[in-house]
């Protein structure tokens, strides 16, 4: 049977002592990543600049192009991090002092990573980590321990601590599992998500997939919509819309104060305050909707999100409106584009423990093709939320049309699995 790595994420109670000696640590790690960083940003300084007046003369069009074009340095070892760490213990003994020697290594562990997310065009160039962030994690990836009895966690150095949730969702034998966890503070408030792994079924057969399959769009006004009609997540704007006016007049009045000083300070936390909760309210809606979704259906075809980014400008989903238009693209910018992934994530995993399938399918033209006879053009999107075929006059709800196509992507792409 195969497995998968599952979270479970509670909050931790942290008395003052706990919650300051968190804080330093995750300071520490900070300054760690930060030193690394600039250390080998300038190593790698002379790449990332011919990068971009490549791109910048048109010698390249894309990055990928560009990336071709450059020498490319050695990728960065976690050994060298090792070592440069222990001459900066050394160096700076306090966060020697102030930290458990894993919570370090972890957080060159994470930066080299991340380097090699970089370099295999996965991710962004590593970026520094800014004192003050609204969230910041450490990652414990040995010695943790929980005690469901006790409802507490053991954390090396913090020692234990005692957890708010009243119920946890693990088993016993899988509470004995959980070795490693990552401390995030999001605000005030701590949480650790341990880390276990579960056997799931193997996945379904292709005809089991495809008889079960249904196609998912997102979009603005309908976040969620699936081919079978359903549709989810349109009660988000309405819930969101007043902290995001609360949120515009609480940086209006900002701007205006001193940086540094206590009003500043108190400002920006509750403007950070209330990001967390719009995240909050969405996380807690797509949750919701995507287990319902999984309830019925074993297999769902989504549109591939990377790509969508690009392509959202283009395909005149808000812009048609015209009216008032960069209101709405900040708004749609926190319905859509900060958490671009986030409903994919949650589905995959949640797919996957009953044997489902989550496919990825070009994005192109989902939004202009008629699913009645397959004929592309941009003038048969009417509107915002009509669809009209202009070759054979099929009429349908624009979202519902563009799910249909993703569900015939999705089809197309089991029967070439199962055919190869
Ligand atoms: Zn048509």
């Amino acid at each position: 049977m195969p497995d998968m790595l599952r979270t479970l994420k509670v909050r931790l109670k942290t008395p003052l002592k706990a919650a300051v000696r968190l804080r330093r640590a995750m300071g520490c790690a900070r300054f760690v990543h930060n030193f690394l960083l600039f250390e080998t940003k300038s190593d790698y300084g002379d790449f990332l600049d011919e990068l971009e007046s490549r791109q910048c003369f048109g010698e390249a069009l894309s990055r990928k192009e560009a990336e071709a074009l450059c020498v490319r340095p050695e990728p960065v070892s976690k050994f060298s991090f090792n070592y440069r760490l222990r001459q900066l213990k050394k160096l700076y003994p306090f966060i020697a002092a102030d930290t458990h020697s894993q919570e370090l290594l972890q957080e060159c562990q994470r930066l080299s990573g991340a380097y090699r997310r970089f370099f295999e065009g996965k991710g962004g160039y590593p970026r520094y980590k800014r004192k003050g962030a609204v969230t910041e994690s450490i990652r414990y990836p040995q010695y943790v321990r929980l005690d469901l009895k006790r409802r507490q966690l053991f954390l090396p150095k913090p020692g234990w601590l005692n957890i708010f949730n009243k119920e946890m969702p693990v088993t016993p034998e899988l509470a004995e599992g959980i070795h490693a966890a990552t401390v995030v503070r999001e605000g005030d408030r701590f949480y650790a998500c341990m880390e276990y792994r579960v056997s799931v079924p193997e996945t379904l057969s292709a005809e089991a997939l495809a008889e079960d399959l249904a196609g998912m769009d997102r979009g603005v006004t309908v976040p969620l919509q699936l081919s079978d009609g359903t549709r989810y997540g349109t009660e988000l704007k309405d819930s969101i819309q007043p902290l995001l006016e609360r949120i515009k007049l609480l940086q209006k009045r900002f701007r205006h104060k001193t940086r540094g000083s206590r009003n500043w300070r108190a400002l920006k936390k509750q403007i950070a305050k209330l990001h967390l909760r719009i995240r909050n309210i969405r996380r807690d809606i797509l949750h919701k909707a995507t287990a319902d979704i999984c309830k019925n259906h074993v297999c769902i075809s989504m549109e591939d999100l990377k790509l969508k980014n690009m392509t959202v400008s283009a395909k005149g989903t808000a812009e048609k409106q015209g009216s008032n238009v960069k209101a709405k693209a900040g708004l749609n910018r926190e319905l859509l584009l900060r958490a671009p992934g986030e409903a994919a994530v949650l589905l995959e995993y949640k797919l996957k423990l009953r044997g489902g399938l989550l496919i990825r399918v070009p994005p192109q033209y989902t939004s202009q093709t008629c699913a009645a006879c397959g004929h592309v053009s941009r003038n048969n999107r009417k509107s915002q939320a009509l669809f009209v075929c202009e070759r054979c006059g099929h009429s349908a709800n624009a979202d519902l049309n563009a799910a249909e196509n993703i569900r015939r992507a999705g089809r197309a792409r089991i029967a070439l699995a199962a055919g190869s």
